[in-house]
């Protein structure tokens, strides 16, 4: 298949140059030490600590009165923190820590609503040399204890309704969880058995705390993947992560120091805390930080009032604002919007050139994992994109396309060295390993964790192929494409092009068994709004895919679903849709419920 080449350009604000303005010449000369002693480690040679990097070194400088998290709450009242606010608060939450007694290496895990007490509680226990493990807030009970478990919390922030609601149910089973700390809860007699209302002791606790040695090597971050291909796994990351996001921050992100900056992931994800917290504070940027659910509405009203300059947000975002349709952003004053970049899932070439009509600048795919722990290949500001893309390595990230035999195994040569696979064929991504945010382990299953490197690549499970530009596009999760008729078939290009069509909101497509053919491509389908599904419409989208993508790939068959099921994080849950064609229904909706 030949791929969109259309490049749209980026025009500049005169006063912001791309910190990154030459790809090649900055890739040729990057070195992680370099990027390493930009930052400036803890005072005195002890260490490197991700929250003195994102805080204490501002506060303790000419920064300290810049505002660091502009925080609107679900009402629409707004706070501001300066970077010395934050310092002060994250080290009260520290010394709160030191007096309960928690020791360094210790878990805790973060259950909160998006507001300022979750930053200062994730950025004191960094500086206490705590685990922080973040939980999505939208958990059930049950998610809630089998992380908590298997990541061995011994203290869980946050708040009084999370805590009845999604703790005290499973409290008896969560023996290691010695201390709650609710952050909303103002004197210590309202605050339920077990649980210790945080603001008095905060109060009472100093706003100096002194950072103990840290190693770079330390376990600083415990994140769970997103659970779309099987049960969530826990990722084990240490301090030296921060020398990535300070990187990507800058060369990915853009981020220069008067940016204000949104990150919509929840911090419960990998990319809500690595980029929503830590990459822009270590950036010194102001961080727009909403408590609000998604709502077009609101969201614009965000990007204008806040003045939003670079945004960092998901195609599941992107696509429901398309849905929303484009009447709700005439009027809007978007004109400070420099950059915007997605993650998270495939952007379909669509949503790039949306991004460009809409939003008045095209949106930039990057692509990473949990594993990864920061950004790997991206779309940058001073380059041009190539819709549909992820784009190319970052500086210092080694990448290549590993080629796999019919089973599914990356072929290796008679050295045992991985092959790598031909000029645009598709293959397995894979990374040279270390770089400083890699994973370090999945929490109990070592073996896992060996399976996942072979001959010195990382193996990152996800299938692309690479252009004669180095541009690597994204074909599908290896669990997920599609084989059919001999075709190997990535259910996200099938997607693009049946979103391509105006009726079209969003499409989920997988491959059902067949005896000829080994998989036909079916495809799901939810309707924009005020559209009636009809037959009509099914044999005009099947033709539309047919020219679109020619018949060895398009769909056999188009289902309307106008409730596609998806993991917690917005992704289409492909292989809930797989077992519900094999099934039916009763089998997909209880795997629905266990999706995280
Ligand atoms: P699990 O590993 O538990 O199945 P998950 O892989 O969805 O869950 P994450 O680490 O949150 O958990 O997601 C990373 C994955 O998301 C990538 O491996 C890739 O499949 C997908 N992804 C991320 N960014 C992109 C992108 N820009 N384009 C295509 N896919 C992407
Ligand atoms: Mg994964």
């Amino acid at each position: 298949m030949v791929p969109p080449t259309t490049n749209p350009k980026v025009s500049w604000p005169a006063a912001v140059a791309p910190n990154m303005p030459d790809y090649g010449k900055e890739r040729a000369g990057f070195r992680w030490a370099d990027a390493r002693s930009a930052l400036e480690g803890l005072p005195d040679g002890r260490g490197l600590n991700i929250a003195h990097e994102a805080v204490d070194r501002h506060a303790s400088g000419q920064a300290r009165s810049r505002v660091a998290l502009s925080c609107i709450d679900r009402r629409g009242a707004h706070r501001t923190l300066t970077y010395g606010d934050l310092a002060d608060e994250s080290s009260r939450f520290a010394n709160v820590l030191a007096q309960l007694g928690v020791a360094a290496g210790e878990r805790i895990f973060v259950l909160m609503p998006r507001t300022a007490e979750l930053y200062a509680g994730v950025l004191g226990a960094l500086k206490h040399r705590c685990v922080v493990a973040p939980l999505f807030p939208v958990f059930g009970p049950e998610p809630v204890r089998q992380r908590l478990v298997l990541g061995g919390g011994t203290v869980l922030l946050t708040t009084a309704t999370l805590f009845r609601h999604k703790v005290a149910p499973v409290r008896d089973r969560l023996p290691a969880l010695r201390h709650v700390l609710l952050a909303d809860v103002a004197h210590p007699d309202e605050a339920p058995d077990g649980a210790l209302a945080l603001p008095p002791l905060l109060a009472a606790a100093a706003s100096q705390y002194v950072i103990p040695r840290t190693s770079p090597d330390d376990m600083a971050l415990l994140h769970f993947t997103s659970g779309t291909t099987g049960p969530p796994k826990g990722a084990v990351h240490v301090h030296d992560a921060v020398v990535v996001h300070e990187a990507t921050g800058r060369l990915v992100l853009d981020l220069h120091p008067d940016d204000v900056y949104w990150c919509t992931a929840d911090p419960g994800w990998v990319t809500g805390s690595s980029y929503g917290i830590v990459a822009p504070l270590v950036a010194g940027v102001t961080s727009v930080v909403d408590e609000g659910d998604f709502d077009a509405e609101r969201w614009y009203e965000v990007l204008e009032s806040q003045r939003v300059t670079v945004w960092y947000t998901s195609p599941t975002a992107l696509r429901m604002l398309r849905r929303a349709g484009p009447e709700l952003a005439r009027g809007r004053d978007l004109r400070r919007l420099r950059f915007v970049a997605s993650v998270g899932e495939p952007l379909n070439p669509e949503l790039v050139t949306w991004g460009q009509e809409v939003l008045g600048v095209p949106v930039h795919d990057n692509w990473w994992q949990t594993e990864t722990g920061g950004i790997m290949i991206a779309n940058y500001a001073a380059m041009d994109i190539r819709p549909g893309s992820m784009g190319r390595p970052v500086p210092g990230i080694e990448a290549t396309v590993l080629s796999r035999d019919p089973q599914g195994s990356v072929r290796v040569g008679p050295d045992g060295a991985p092959l790598e696979a031909g000029q645009g064929e598709v293959g397995e991504l894979a990374l040279h390993a270390p770089w400083p945010s890699m994973f370090r382990g999945y929490l109990g299953d070592e073996e896992r964790y060996r399976a996942a490197f072979l001959g010195g690549w990382y193996l990152s499970g996800d299938l692309v192929r690479r252009d004669d530009d180095g541009y690597f596009w994204f074909v599908g999760r290896a669990d997920d494409v599609i084989k059919s008729a001999g075709h190997l078939i990535g259910p996200f290009e099938v997607e693009s092009a049946l979103l391509e069509h105006p009726a079209v909101a969003e499409a989920g497509v997988v491959g059902l068994p067949d005896p000829i053919v080994g998989d036909v491509v079916h495809a799901y389908v939810a309707l924009r709004p005020g559209v009636a599904p009809s037959d009509e419409l099914r044999l005009e989208l099947l033709g539309h895919a047919r020219r679109r993508l020619g018949a060895a790939v398009a769909p056999r068959e188009i289902e309307f679903d106008q409730d596609l099921p998806h993991t917690r994080s917005g992704k289409v849950l492909r292989r809930v849709l797989r077992d519900r064609a094999l099934q039916g229904w009763g089998a997909a909706t209880s795997d629905r419920e266990g999706a995280s």
